[in-house]
């Protein structure tokens, strides 16, 4: 049996053709992925992963892919297998005839529940040899976990992820484990996977239709799916494409549609009006109010149906009845379908004034009747994304924003436009400023406008800046952190958690590298809520991707599981913190001085935490202002 490092589609296959792919094959990728950390191998692995399920099998192709991004689903679908350890401990106890305290500690020791799967159903001895694993039967139970609801669910599931452990062979169980975890981290990344999937896709070609402008195909295809993929999301309609009109004609087969959410496209922090002066000199820009809501994509259908997504893509329809019916009611009509890009924000329609964020999340996630809303909302357009079916993306601000302007009607309190100034004066910008602060919003957000103005979804551009009003001459934005482990309270905090570590996380790594401790910030009530809630993902070791120095030991470790907003009054390096090492310094890390919590994120998931590289962008903006400021002083 060759490994799929060795691809030839004429030998390689160990399974007939049209045949299911078995699980084994991709684990046996993931075993050699496991063993690389040059980027540029691991694409070449996975390619060959791919070609080979495409030249025996292309009907497994999308779920090969889907399990090698660690999903079951397209985001905007919200199917999710939220497994916890406690599931898989239990499913092995029973399957393996082990007890639940002997592999707690078989987990203390190796700290990774897969290698602790794998070691136990290799020195487990079986009568009947169960049947090989595919790819489908993992992939469709999977789904079936996800589709498990109501009573007798969590046995169901328990017994679905038995089942699977019970087959698994050689190294199945240790990344079956990690699948249903949710933890694949095997060191590549979504991108990784986008670009084996071109070269794969175009390695499979049989028709030679290379355009004749290309010099360097295989680059060329991993950045059309890429591109593509940041217009289209969705795994299950490239796939497809690829197999039926291959690689070429992928960027017009696939474009964004209406329906599908794509990552909003998001700014960079600065700390004053005249950096955003100098940054955008030659470009045209605009400014607009920074409003302290919540983020929202509004996508309405041919058919009249209207869908809300969230930041990160899930589905929040059921939670803002109203901005359906304002949106269906206030677009003209000529308009037959959009797409908006929009802040969300709690409102007091009595005396037309914003409310702040807090506000805002006390409304009720699911089924809310719009005869029983309590906090009003006002949807703040910023961006028309799509309309009349056709994608305006490519298109610069100034354009978009005609269409927007004239697509919709203003009702106050219901939908209005971003408040926005265009000009180059910076008395004028920064009175500008002090009005959006009066007006409850965090700052302003300066955009281009006429040049290098298209919108990048999932990108965090230069051509979108972030002036927050705190923040001036300071850090220049807030940071988002993850919680990985706690101190018990003393005295008045006796009974809960007296102070957190958090962190940020770098991607490159894929880990989470300590960044600072903190207690401040928290009521009582939210530490108790805090406590509680994390208490249920305490894990018995850090995890072997938390990077922290061995001075620092919390008195319990957590699974990363949620973000927090943090304020902080400077970054310094620091030898105990691991925040960004590397980038600033070879050997120390960055910490936060004077952490103060300000709230919880729930429209971020960890992995879109503060980056190691906005840790050292902002560490090295700091340093810069610091130095033009004693260099102003100096001068004065
Ligand atoms: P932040 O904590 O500042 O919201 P973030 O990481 O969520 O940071 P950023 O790109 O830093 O995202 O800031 C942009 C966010 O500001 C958007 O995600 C959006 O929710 C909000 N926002 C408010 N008003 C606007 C606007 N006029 N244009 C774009 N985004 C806006």
């Amino acid at each position: 049996k060759k490994k799929p490092s060795e691809f030839d589609p004429t030998s390689v296959a160990w399974w007939k053709k049209g045949e299911p792919v078995p699980f084994l094959f991709l684990c046996l990728a993931f075993d050699l992925i496991q063993q690389e950390s040059g980027r540029i191998v691991m694409t070449d692995i996975v390619c060959n992963l791919l070609r080979c399920v495409i030249h025996t099998s292309p009907q497994d192709l999308l779920p090969v892919v889907n399990l090698a991004a660690n999903r079951i689903a397209p985001p905007h679908e919200g199917l999710e297998l939220g497994i916890g350890d406690a599931a898989i401990i239990k499913a092995l106890a029973e399957g393996c005839g082990r007890t639940e305290k002997h592999i707690n500690q078989q987990y203390t020791v190796l700290g990774d529940l897969g290698s602790v799967a794998k070691a136990i159903r290799l020195s487990q001895s079986m009568l009947r040899k169960p049947d090989a694993l595919t790819i489908t039967k993992v992939f469709n139970t999977f789904h079936s976990i996800v589709k498990e609801s109501g009573k007798d669910s969590r046995e169901k599931k328990k017994n679905h992820i038995k089942s699977l452990l019970l087959a698994a062979t050689d190294c199945e169980p240790l990344y079956l484990t990690r699948l249903l975890q949710k933890e694949l981290r095997l060191g590549y990344g979504e991108q990784t996977l986008l670009s084996a999937l071109g070269q794969a896709a175009l390695y499979s070609e049989e028709r030679s239709e290379l355009p004749p402008e290309i010099h360097s195909p295989s680059e060329e295809a991993a950045k059309i799916v890429k591109q593509v993929y940041s217009v289209l999301p969705d795994y299950g309609k490239i796939v497809q494409s690829l197999l039926t009109d291959g690689i070429w004609r992928l960027p017009t087969t696939c474009v964004f549609t209406v329906g599908v959410p794509v990552e909003p496209m998001l700014s960079k922090p600065m700390t004053s009006v005249s950096e955003a002066l100098n940054k955008f000199q030659d470009a045209g820009f605009t400014c607009e109010y920074k409003y302290d809501g919540e983020r929202a994509q509004i996508h309405y259908m041919d058919n009249g149906s209207v869908e809300i997504y969230s930041r990160n893509a899930q589905r929040n329809t059921e939670k803002f009845p109203d901005v359906v019916a304002a949106v269906s009611r206030l677009k003209k009509g000529t308009v037959s379908s959009f797409v908006i890009d929009c802040e969300l924000v709690a409102y007091d329609r009595a005396k037309q004034k914003l409310l702040p964020f807090q506000v805002l999340s006390t409304r009720s996630r699911k089924n809310v009747a719009a005869s029983g809303i309590k906090v009003d909302v006002c949807i703040f357009a910023f961006d028309l994304l799509f309309l009349n079916g056709q994608a305006l993306l490519q298109e610069n601000l100034k354009i978009r924003r005609e269409h927007l302007y004239a697509s919709f009607e203003e009702d106050s309190g219901f939908l209005q436009f971003a408040t926005s100034l265009t000009s180059n004066d910076a008395e004028e910008i920064q009175k500008f400023l002090d009005e959006a602060v009066d007006a409850s919003c965090e700052g302003l957000i300066f955009k281009t406008l006429n040049k290098h103005a298209t919108y990048q979804p999932s990108h965090r551009s230069r051509n979108w800046l972030k002036l927050k009003k705190d923040y001036l001459k300071n850090l220049g934005d807030t940071l988002d952190l993850v919680p990985i482990g706690a101190f018990h309270g003393r005295g008045q905090r006796a009974g809960v958690y007296g102070a957190f570590l958090l962190a940020c996380y770098d991607i490159d790594n894929e880990e989470f590298q300590t960044i600072c401790k903190t207690g401040t910030g928290f009521s009582r009530e939210l530490l108790e809520e805090s406590s509680t809630r994390l208490r249920s993902k305490i894990i018995p070791q850090p995890k072997t991707y938390y990077r922290h120095a061995e001075k620092i030991k919390p008195d319990v470790w957590f699974e990363a599981t949620e973000v927090w907003e943090v304020k902080a009054a400077d970054l310094t390096i620091s030898t105990v913190y691991q925040a960004a090492v590397g980038i600033v310094d070879s050997d120390k890390g960055i910490s936060l001085r004077f952490p103060r919590l300000i709230r919880f994120r729930a429209d971020k998931d960890p992995d879109k935490a503060s980056s190691s590289k906005q840790v050292a962008e902002m560490y090295n903006a700091q340093k810069n202002n610091h130095t033009n400021e004693s260099k102003s002083s100096d001068e004065n």
